[in-house]
């Protein structure tokens, strides 16, 4: 299937009203003043510039929070246009609601090259239930639109898919970059791919997991996801987190701990070679780990879930917790790691917090920041880690978008990207 991404040639948007849909949906401090993290914002300048070089008339829109469609001040959006004005060394107006004759005034009053934000879509529920004439009155202020809120791409709102209808509309470049990122992995990815699976929850990334584990060459599992695992293959596991599915799931029948063990079972044919003969499952989760007895403990001890067999499970204290993946199995994903020529990572291998349960998370980070393999890197405590660790620049690209990036790489078209593709 073909996937071009529509971009703006400047004589699209050269001295056009644009309507642009960011997302400026950042963390605020708490006297709702400043913006405390800024890399949202930082993403969308590249597009901007490139508007405002090109004499273009800028209408920014976004959301902030869950103002549920009622007009509620701590979720302005007015920090945030103070910000970018700083940004950009230009002031930027600010229009305390999103539609109506102010809307209208202030877009009129535009002259080439300047910016007008309007105040947080979601303070009208028409925003989420995608309607029409919401949709219609926010394009009509524009004669192009372009949507440079990749994260926001999962859901059908007014400002991510039903103004598409209503004007000639584009990717921004941010937008662009990301999902060309991850399509490339879907469809072209250098192998090896090696994914790197981690974190508490399966329950957000179910699905992006089980349509990569096709795709992959080798799934390593670390984190609270290898409990679920290791459960699956019938280790005691103590007291170690692993997350109930949720009752509405629980009677369509679907249950976490059984998604692991299909998948095991699923891939039992498949296999990798590694250094040219010995032969891998598809699937590896740790053989040892280092256990503790709270999220918090100083103490910790590792056990090896795999050598002494039967004796070494039965040493599994019920009040053990799992915590992090042990050395033996730092040193083989170090070295899967290092033979890759993809690398997809998403969750922390543990609790890396905790300077007990760091270990796993850490090394795991160097060997991914070291290999030669293109490396593609999700979620928000991957992030977090990275950024305790002091890599974050290390990686070929950091996906920032959460859910939509999981629902793309679960092998779904998002409504928000499918009408800004080349037909
Ligand atoms: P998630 O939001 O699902 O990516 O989970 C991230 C959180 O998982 C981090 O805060 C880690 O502390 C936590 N975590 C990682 N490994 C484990 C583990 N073995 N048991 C419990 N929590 C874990």
């Amino acid at each position: 299937m073909q996937f071009t991404p529509r971009l703006p040639k400047v004589s699209d948007i050269k001295d056009k009203v644009v309507l642009v849909r960011v997302d400026y949906n950042v963390p605020l401090s708490s006297d709702r003043t400043q913006v405390t993290n800024d890399n949202r914002i930082q993403a969308s300048l590249d597009t901007l510039r490139f508007l405002i070089d090109h004499r273009a008339k800028v209408i920014l829109i976004s959301h902030l929070g869950r103002p549920e469609g009622k007009a509620q001040p701590e979720f302005s959006l007015q920090p945030t246009a103070k910000h970018l004005g700083k940004l950009l060394r230009q002031p930027i107006q600010f229009v305390p609601d999103c539609r109506g004759e102010q809307v209208a005034t202030a877009v009129s009053a535009l002259k080439p090259g300047q910016v007008v934000m309007l105040e947080n879509l979601r303070f009208y529920a028409q925003e989420e239930a995608n309607d029409a004439d919401f949709a219609k009155e926010l394009a009509g202020h524009a004669e192009v639109f372009i949507n440079e809120a990749f994260s926001t791409a999962h859901r059908a709102h007014a400002s991510t898919e039903g103004v598409t209808h209503f004007l000639p509309s584009f990717m921004g470049t941010a937008f662009a970059t990301e999902v060309s990122t991850l399509h490339r992995l879907l469809t072209k990815p250098k192998r090896p791919f090696v994914m790197v699976i981690g974190g508490a929850k399966i329950s957000d990334k179910v699905e992006a997991v089980v349509n990569l584990t096709h795709l992959a060459d080798l799934v390593l599992v670390g984190g609270g996801v290898a409990n679920n695992f290791l459960k699956a293959e019938g280790f005691a596991i103590g007291q170690s987190y692993v997350q109930d599915t949720p009752a509405d799931l629980k009677k369509k029948g679907v249950d976490y701990v059984a998604v692991a063990e299909h998948l095991i079972e699923e891939t039992k044919p498949e296999r990798m070679l590694k250094d040219g003969y010995v032969p891998l499952p598809k699937i590896i989760y740790p053989t040892d780990v280092v256990v503790g007895t709270s999220l918090e403990a100083k103490a910790s001890q590792v056990i090896d879930l795999a050598t002494d067999g039967k004796a070494e499970l039965d040493r599994v204290k019920p009040n053990w917790m799992f915590l992090d993946i042990g050395p033996r199995t730092i040193k083989l994903y170090q070295e899967l790691i290092s033979q890759a020529g993809t690398v997809f990572w998403n969750g922390p291998m543990g609790v890396f917090e905790n300077p007990s349960f760091a270990a796993g998370t850490r090394q795991i980070a160097k060997a991914i920041a070291k290999t030669k393999a293109t490396s593609v890197l999700g979620g928000g405590d991957t992030m977090a880690a990275i950024e305790q660790f002091g890599l974050t620049t290390e990686y070929d690209y950091i996906s920032t978008a959460g859910g939509a990036s999981l629902e793309f790489l679960a092998g779904k078209m998002l409504p928000g990207v499918e009408p800004l593709l080349e037909k």
